[in-house]
């Protein structure tokens, strides 16, 4: 038994089987297998050296044709090794008396071998040193292509473990089968953790030792409440679980009483809980938890859970269909926000050396206008099934902003000349995602009709850390004075200019959060759809007088570990299942 402290990110409790995806860079840890594995093990290893023989014979033909027989002689040295019984014997053997998997001990023996090579003294044998690494290479390209492949087929429940997921990876995985997720790396507020989210599984990110540890038949213990990742738990942790287990479903029936009951606080004030959407498989799920309606819906998940980009008509059907399943309920559509960690099919081989810093978001869309129009097109024209607003991203300047209503009035002519139906009406407004943008809120005022901040992003160009790194994971926090100041003006400035004010960050649906946020003065929040309820038993626990008291408290603090005391003080009071220890909401 073994337990790895990891960020939680996405709430519940998984306990299954762990499937290992090996990280691309070949670095293999030596994982221990169960003995009754070892014959799949020799069968596993096999199987991919054959897959190689294949591979070198196939290019040794390529290679005699285009550059002749002498060339070519280097693959026999390859093909020979891949033959050579003694050789092959030791790794068999290797696997069998060290109960270890196909790929450590292919690495260990090849490697050792390679080692040989490299320290000889004849010059010709250390020359071969680097074809070993060669044929090591391919025969473990192989044996991870299987463990790869694997999670598309699987047909048992499984936890993921993976160095890292991408939003879009993590998108495509099958609900029926993985239940729960384990990353090396990650934060709070990155996008697999917010897919991870949407989809209800388990998650535990930033859990640096994880593919290390944990070997693929390993029995795992995914608790999304504390961060733990428990490996092989003894049979009283394993009970203990069940008891946890039991608490989670018996707290979700609590909270899906909750789910009816109106956003009403103490003394009556109505606030407006929305939800954020990536998925419309989800929005069912949101009407049940009681959501007024979507407070953002992320539109680049269009083209991250597919294979090819998708056209006008595409994004259109999903977003008609997403607000008819509202039922006159207001969407708030943002356009794309692609870049950073959230890459398409197409661009993802283009690398940029400060991603989060880069041609991200708007200003992606800046850059490709043919894709953006199209984008705006599909939005504007299902606009004519039903209340939405539309919602630019990461705007960091004025002059960024006119340019994009510019774009918009333009396919808002193109769709009048056409006589295509949208409404000429909808609501425009902006993330406040951007520390410049925060401050010059109160010039913005004029040229939207709202605002909704964005503390995922607002925090991290506030503090100068990175939403996805782990190891500064500490240090990312929107309980920080300054994001709650930032916060705090933006709010005054929506307030002077009339301009309604929502957030959609992570933070709303943070029950430690609810409090200041309406102390400050919010009364619309947007959050990830499961937080809803208790987000709505803290609203109906409370006053906007005690709220204010609460807002005005951290207002005086100067640091966010006191910040954060105090606030789990006061949340504990009037939630106090909240902070039993497990915050099992
Ligand atoms: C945010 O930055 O707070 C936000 C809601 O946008 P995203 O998480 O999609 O970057
Ligand atoms: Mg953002």
């Amino acid at each position: 038994m073994e337990i790895i402290k990891g960020i939680a990110v996405s709430p519940g409790v998984a306990i299954c089987p762990a499937v290992v995806l090996d990280a691309e860079d070949y670095h293999v840890p030596r994982r221990l297998v169960p003995h009754s594995d070892v014959p799949h093990q020799h069968a596993r290893l096999d199987e991919a050296i054959g897959r190689s023989r294949i591979d070198i014979e196939q290019l040794r033909e390529q290679v005699e044709n285009d550059l002749g027989h002498e060339t070519a002689l280097i693959f026999s040295f390859h093909l020979g090794l891949l033959k050579d019984d003694a050789l092959i014997g030791q790794i068999h053997d290797h696997i069998a008396e060290e109960a270890v998997t196909a790929e450590y001990a292919l690495a260990k023996v090849l490697r050792d071998f390679a080692k040989l090579m490299t320290n000889h003294q004849n010059a010709v044998f250390r020359e071969r040193a680097s074809d070993i690494w060669d044929i090591e290479k391919r025969v473990l390209r192989h044996l991870i292509e299987d463990s790869v492949a694997d999670i598309d087929d699987l047909h048992h429940e499984a936890v993921i473990v993976a160095h890292d997921l991408t939003p879009s990876q993590t998108a495509s995985l099958d609900k029926s089968t993985i239940k729960g997720i384990v990353t090396d790396v990650g934060g709070r507020t990155s996008h697999t953790a917010i897919v991870a989210r949407a989809l209800r599984i388990p998650a535990v990110v930033g859990a640096e030792s994880a593919t290390k540890n944990i070997s693929s038949s390993d029995t795992v213990v995914v608790d999304g409440h504390r961060g733990l990742v428990i490996i092989n738990p003894d049979p009283e942790q394993l009970e203990e679980y069940k008891d946890y287990v039991q608490q989670i479903q018996a707290r979700a029936v609590d909270l899906a009483d909750i789910a009816t009951q109106p956003a009403i606080t103490k003394d009556g004030i109505k606030i407006s809980l929305n939800a954020n959407v990536e998925f419309n498989s989800e929005i069912q799920d949101i009407l049940e938890n009681g959501a007024d309606g979507i407070g953002l819906y992320r539109t680049e998940y269009l083209f991250l859970s597919n294979e090819s980009e998708p056209d006008e008509e595409e994004q259109f059907n999903t977003l008609a269909d997403a607000i008819k399943q509202v039922d006159g309920k207001i969407v708030t559509i943002r356009t794309l926000d692609l870049g950073a960690d959230k890459f398409t099919q197409r661009h993802a081989e283009l690398k940029e050396r400060n991603p989060f810093l880069g041609c991200r978001s708007i200003r992606f869309c800046l850059q490709n206008l043919s894709l953006f129009k199209t984008h705006l097109r599909a939005i504007l024209r299902a606009s004519a099934f039903g209340p939405i607003r539309i919602m630019f991203p990461l705007i960091s300047n004025m002059l960024e902003l006119r340019q994009t209503r510019m774009i918009l009035h333009d396919v808002m002519e193109d769709l009048e000349d056409q006589n295509i139906p949208f409404d000429r009406n909808v609501q425009i407004g902006i993330m406040i995602e951007v520390p410049s943008t925060a401050i010059m809120a109160r010039t913005f005022v004029t040229e939207v009709d709202f605002f909704s901040i964005g503390t995922n992003d607002l925090v991290q160009y506030t503090l100068a850390v990175d939403r996805a790194n782990e190891h500064v994971a500490n240090l990312y926090s929107p309980a920080n004075p300054a994001v709650l100041r930032l916060i705090k003006d933006v709010i005054r400035a929506g307030k002077r200019g009339a301009v309604d004010v929502s957030i959609c960050g992570e933070m709303a649906g943070e029950p430690q959060y609810a409090m200041p946020l309406l102390g400050l003065g919010l009364r619309s929040l947007s959050m990830s759809p499961p937080a809803i309820p208790a987000i709505k038993q803290i609203i109906r626990a409370v006053t906007i007088a005690d709220c204010e008291r609460v807002a005005r408290r951290i207002a005086a603090y100067d640091s966010e570990r006191q910040v954060v005391n105090y606030l789990r003080e006061e949340t504990r009071k009037v939630l106090p299942e909240v902070y039993d220890g497990r915050t099992v909401v």
